[in-house]
């Protein structure tokens, strides 16, 4: 399977739709455009030649569990190690342990390129990141000191443990239980469903993070502390000692990202896992919520990578296959199936939602980065609710579009698309889990809906929309007949927005039920009314650099486009929220 980094799609993005040259210009970054392309470049080629190649032996071979031990594909332990020693699974971590310090825009296209290479491959490193996050944030000194260093190398990987059968969605449903033991460590005992990277054979050491409840802890949420598990135990000096008493103890057969290991983990097989507390007894949700934005980020970016490697798959097939003939052709000639409009169609629809997948994807790593490195408190908090705001759009939208669009994929490839070999149902298979893991799409939308609706009163959601006013008017001030009706179209879909917005911040008060009931067609409208701007915003930069470069004749196509093909669903969306929670039926009427 194939896969070419596209760089100057990526750059472009970053730089004009997501605003990182508007960032640098406030001090927010002091990277120069060479140095970020050649950091780009370097991911690119090794996503292209190294990951991608595994791609289908990973799928094919899957991660055989034997006596407890899971064996990787063949490959895929050279591969990760030449990643780690390439220092890409530090990039973003602090400087002090290892890391480059770069930013969390710059990993965000890098992580974009992994899972382009490999979903299955990509989302391994997203849960070292979040738990190197995680320790950085909230853990000891000592902790810091033992871990981080390993972790930030890639010698260690680290992963995530929340979900119990009776506990998904629900985190507060949990019971693994961790009790003193007297000398500043817990024991651990429960069991985990579902732990991805939770065994394998590309690291000597697991850095478990896992959630459970002290014997006294508060019912629910309030009563979660977050302990740090190693698989084996270090010696006094560092060194690897005694294995912990937690195993995995089978993995699941799944549907895709079959080279991702997800285990059943056990803790507790003889008295119980060592484990050190990561911030304060009961404050373990609020460790997670600090590296939620970035965890859920970067699986929002699976969906922009798949959806990449479906649209360039489907692209090279559309330019083959041959079938049929265009309007007007002589009856002896057959057409690439490229040159139907039909298929053309499907082309467009694929890279116009990835290109506003990703588009949105990057601005919330911008938001990230300014809520860090902001000079003024204000200005952090901010960034900060922006990138709150943001997060959930992106998480949901751009992993509904990694499954639209290598569902188009599919399409375009005909029956080819159904038989294994094409690779096309493979992204398919692969792109679902993103809808489901870090939070189900559904409850993204609450997320949207109930918490950052309100945020700060309702500010940070205007001051956004004034944003995508604000580019739209620009729009129809270039007077451009290349846009043709994007601008009529984008503002239809910002007073949508702006509609379904006032209605549910009232239908919150007043009838949360229908709330919720509006929240998943109100995520969709707000990341078509959010991509659909930024893909303008693009067109507008390439239109004002004006060299041949910045590609404006397709930028402006590609905008115009989603804005009358996509957009155009806006109005129909904002009927279903603030019309259509009463034809929601009850559960009775479900027989
Ligand atoms: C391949 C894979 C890898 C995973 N990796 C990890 C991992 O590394 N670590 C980890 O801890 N977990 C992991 N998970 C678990 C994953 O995060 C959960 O499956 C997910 O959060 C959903 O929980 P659930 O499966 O219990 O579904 P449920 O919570 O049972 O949800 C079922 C349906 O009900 C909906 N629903 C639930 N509650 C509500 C509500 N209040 N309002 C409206 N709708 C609701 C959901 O949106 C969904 O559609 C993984 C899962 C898979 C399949």
């Amino acid at each position: 399977m194939t896969y070419r980094a596209p760089i100057r799609d990526i750059v472009f993005a970053l730089r004009h739709a997501a605003r990182f040259d508007k960032a640098r210009a406030d001090g927010i970054y002091d990277l120069d455009d060479e140095t970020l392309e050649a950091v780009l470049e370097e991911a690119g080629k090794y996503a292209g030649d190294v990951i991608a190649p595994l791609n289908r032996v990973g799928d094919k071979h899957g991660t055989p569990f034997r006596d407890g031990a899971i064996t990787m594909p063949p490959g895929w332990k050279d591969a990760y190690r030449g990643w780690a020693a390439a220092g890409w699974n530090g990039l973003v971590a602090p400087e002090q342990w290892g890391g480059q310090g770069l930013p969390a825009a710059v990993n965000a296209a890098c992580i974009e390129m992994w899972n382009s290479g490999s979903m299955a491959f990509g989302i391994g490193p997203v849960l070292t990141m979040a738990a190197i996050h995680a320790l950085t944030a909230h853990g000891s000194d000592a902790l810091k000191q033992t871990y981080l260093p390993k972790l930030v190398s890639g010698e260690w990987m680290g992963t995530m443990q929340l979900t119990e059968p009776q506990a998904g969605s629900d985190v507060g449903a949990l019971r693994t239980k961790a009790e003193r033991a007297g000398d500043g460590t817990y024991r651990i005992t429960g069991q985990k469903i579902f732990i991805t990277y939770g065994e394998h054979d590309l690291t000597d050491n697991i850095i478990h993070l896992v959630l459970a409840r002290l014997p006294d802890a508060p019912p629910g949420t309030r009563g979660i502390s977050l302990f740090l598990v190693p698989k084996v135990l270090l010696n006094a000096d560092g060194s690897l000692g005694l294995r912990n008493d937690v195993r995995a103890s089978s993995i699941e057969h799944k549907v895709g990202i079959h080279a991702s290991p997800t285990c059943t983990m056990v803790f507790g097989d003889n008295g119980g896992a060592t484990g050190w507390l990561v911030g304060e007894e009961n404050r373990g949700m609020a460790c997670m919520f600090t590296m939620m934005n970035e965890a859920r980020l970067a699986v929002a970016l699976q969906g922009v990578a798949i959806a990449e490697t479906a649209t360039q798959q489907a692209i090279d097939y559309a330019r083959e296959r041959r079938q049929g003939r265009r309007p007007g052709m002589a009856e002896s000639a057959s057409a690439a199936i490229i040159e139907h409009a039909d298929v053309r169609r499907m082309l467009a629809q694929m890279r116009a939602l990835t290109r506003a997948a990703r588009a949105i994807c990057y601005a919330t790593a911008v938001a990230i980065d300014r809520g860090r490195r902001e000079a003024s408190v204000a200005a952090r908090t901010a960034a900060h609710e922006r990138a709150s705001l943001l997060t959930p759009v992106a998480k949901a939208f751009a992993t509904d579009i990694g499954s639209e669009v290598a569902s188009l994929g599919v399409q375009v490839h005909g029956g080819m698309g159904f038989i294994e070999e094409t690779g096309a149902a493979q992204h398919l298979r692969d792109a679902r889990i993103a809808q489901i893991y870090e939070g189900t799409n559904g409850i993204q939308a609450i997320d949207l809906v109930t918490r950052k609706i309100p945020l700060e009163g309702g500010k940070t959601v205007a001051t956004y929309l004034d944003e995508l006013r604000a580019t739209v008017a620009t729009v129809k001030a270039a007077n451009d007949p290349a846009f043709g009706a994007t601008g009529d179209r984008l503002g239809e879909a910002v007073d949508a927005l702006a509609r379904a917005t006032a209605w549910l911040a009232a239908a919150l008060r007043k009838e949360p039920d229908a709330a919720l009931a509006g929240a998943a067609p109100y995520l969709r409208l707000f990341g078509i009314a959010a991509g659909g701007t930024m893909l303008a915003d693009e067109a507008l930069a390439a239109l004002r650099l004006a060299d041949a470069g910045a590609d404006a004749p397709n930028r402006v196509a590609l905008a115009r486009f989603f804005a009358e093909h996509v957009a155009t669903a806006a109005n129909g969306l904002a009927a279903s929220v603030t019309e259509g929670a009463a034809s929601v039926p009850a559960a009775a009427a479900f027989g």
